[in-house]
């Protein structure tokens, strides 16, 4: 019955796929049997989803009119300020920024394509990427094109970007680009402060005067890749860019405030200009309104509580500075038992995924498989979640992976 509409359905969401042929093993072989590497959330050492007890306090204290009322399209007015400071942290932009309420970082993407790329147009991202802004481009009547994130020196591939925005932009007027950084999904690599200067000089001189450029950053893992305020340092650079490239900061509440299933988050413009601020707004909440209409409420009240009280604040802030620093030393076992292994992982810096590059990860998966090994083969190698395996798991993997590959 229904209509493909240019879109590639897959029969079934390729993680959920593995990740229910993993909890099949564990009901018959038991928990020990299985490392399920494929989860994109924070577990802690007992297998259990964290989620945060100061931010759970708050929302078991919600009267029923926090939740049961509907939310303004954009957002309340309490939201809207709040969101903006668990976004920018310690900085404060010198440009006019507006934020619109989105169900997730999901609905900033959604939004963000929506209004400031074409039916038919291309957009932009790098080849590892989370494969969702695929299908929320194709959704929308766009297709996701990339180029190669890293160069033969494991460095960001400044001349693939370029090249690919100077194509695109000589066959389109508009360009969204899609920056998943601080702690990218899948490899885990954060952009430098020089590979944000190089990118940005690049967009500049290619937009000229006339293009139009919308830097998507998406930072859904920002408060999970280590210090706050050095992994906000790169958004001063985005502040009084000219008034034809726009920087649209997609901030999720799902893993800064263990908030998944709570669908919060917000799209934030950055520019020198008012009206395109104001027109932000105006373009981002039609397509609102026009999709889930309003975002919930209870998600909202229970942000704008935690920001009204500084000592609130402090105790979310600290509790989930502990869980950062669980992942981090996850991380670090992953990265160190790698290079010990000699398995060649992709530069790797923070948050929930590395990667392993290979040539055919289906198979290799599907191998590790058999040893009760759980990892998400995608196009160009196997993303592994540290987010959700023990330190010990994470010491364990590289060897067996290596092994699988030979
Ligand atoms: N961006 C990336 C790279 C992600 O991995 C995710 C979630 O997995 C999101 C954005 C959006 O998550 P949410 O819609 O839950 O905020």
């Amino acid at each position: 019955m229904a209509q493909q509409n240019g879109r590639n359905i897959p029969l079934e969401d390729k993680i959920f796929g593995i990740s229910r042929l993993a909890n099949e093993m564990i009901a018959e072989k038991g928990e020990k049997a299985v490392t399920n590497a494929t989860i994109g959330a924070l577990l802690d050492d007992e297998g259990k989803l964290v989620v945060l007890s100061s931010v759970v306090e708050v929302l078991k204290n919600l009267a029923p009119e926090d939740y049961a009322e509907y939310a303004p399209i954009g957002g309340t007015a309490e939201f809207k300020q709040c969101i903006k400071k668990a976004a920018f942290g310690k900085y404060q932009p010198k440009c006019f920024t507006e934020a619109v309420a989105t169900p997730g970082g999901t609905g900033a993407i959604r939004n963000t394509i929506d209004n400031y790329s074409k039916i038919g147009d291309q957009v932009l991202t790098s080849d590892w990427y989370w494969a969702n802004y695929s299908s929320i481009a194709q959704e929308m009547g766009r297709t996701a094109t990339t180029y190669s994130l890293f160069d033969d020196g494991s460095n960001f591939n400044i001349a693939a970007f370029k090249e690919k925005v100077e194509k695109l932009l000589s066959e389109q007027e508009s360009l969204v680009i899609i920056i998943n950084t601080p702690a990218h999904n899948p490899t885990g690599y954060s952009l430098t402060l020089e590979d944000w200067d190089k990118l940005l000089k690049t967009v500049k001189e290619i937009a000229g005067e006339d293009k139009k450029v919308t830097l998507l950053v998406d930072v859904a893992y920002i408060d999970f890749a280590g210090d706050p305020d050095k992994y906000r340092e790169f958004l001063p650079k985005l502040e009084n860019l000219p008034a034809n490239i726009l920087p649209v900061i997609s901030y999720s509440a799902s893993k800064t405030f263990t908030l998944y299933g709570m669908r919060c988050g917000a799209m934030i413009c950055m520019t020198p200009v008012k009206e395109v601020a104001q027109e932000f707004v105006r373009v981002c909440q039609f397509s609102s309104r026009a999709s889930w209409s309003n975002c919930p409420r209870a998600s909202m009240v229970v942000l704008s509580k935690i920001y009204e009280d500084k000592a609130l604040l402090e105790r979310v802030d600290k509790e989930r500075s502990y869980y950062c620093d669980l992942l981090l030393k996850r991380g670090k076992a992953f990265e160190e038992e790698a290079a010990k292994a000699g398995l060649k992982i992709v530069p790797f810096d923070a948050g929930f995924f590395a990667s392993i590059p290979c040539d055919n990860p289906d198979e290799i998966s599907k191998k590790l498989q058999q040893q009760g090994i759980f990892l998400v083969p995608l196009a160009k190698g196997l993303r592994v979640s540290i987010a959700s395996i023990t330190e010990k798991e994470c010491r364990m993997l590289p060897a067996k992976i290596l092994a699988a590959m030979k």
